[in-house]
């Protein structure tokens, strides 16, 4: 078989949506995979992000894609790292299969995130109540730093 006809130069995409479970299992870590793929939760205060407060973009563990911006962060003291906002339209949202919270997911690869909560009445670094938190694993997450 010669490759050479078909030796296409491919696009650098960033959209994997397409890997199929055995693929995923292979491409991300055991804790990644257990979190992003099969929507459990890593254990509070342990992640990496959680006190993690350096200035950069924080991106989906799955595919790459942006997800929230070092701005955005606050220290929510819920063990896990907290976002009041994230990049664009690059998270999307939908009701968790308890019936009552809205999970969170990378709009690109349908990576699981974490949660939202609304209402809670938090206030950021500047006094500011805080909408929305969007309430995140670490190993959802790969932190770019930016100079
Ligand atoms: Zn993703």
């Amino acid at each position: 078989m010669s490759s050479s006809s078909s030796d296409i130069q491919r696009e650098q995409k960033t959209s994997v949506v397409n890997l199929s479970d055995a693929e995923w299992k292979k491409k991300l870590s055991d804790e990644e995979y257990r979190i992003l793929r099969k929507k459990e939760t890593e254990y509070p205060g342990m992640g990496k992000y959680n006190k993690h407060f350096e200035t950069g973009i924080y991106k989906c563990a799955g595919c790459g894609q942006e997800l929230y911006d070092s701005s955005s962060k606050f220290d929510s003291h819920c063990g896990w790292p907290a976002f009041s906002s994230s990049v664009a339209t690059s998270v999307k949202r939908q009701k968790d299969e308890d019936g009552y919270r809205e999970e969170i997911l990378c709009a690109n690869c349908d990576g699981h995130l974490g949660h939202v909560f609304k209402g809670e009445g938090i206030p950021d670094a500047n006094g500011k109540i805080i909408q929305e938190r969007h309430c995140v694993n670490s190993a959802s997450l790969k932190f770019e730093k930016k100079n």
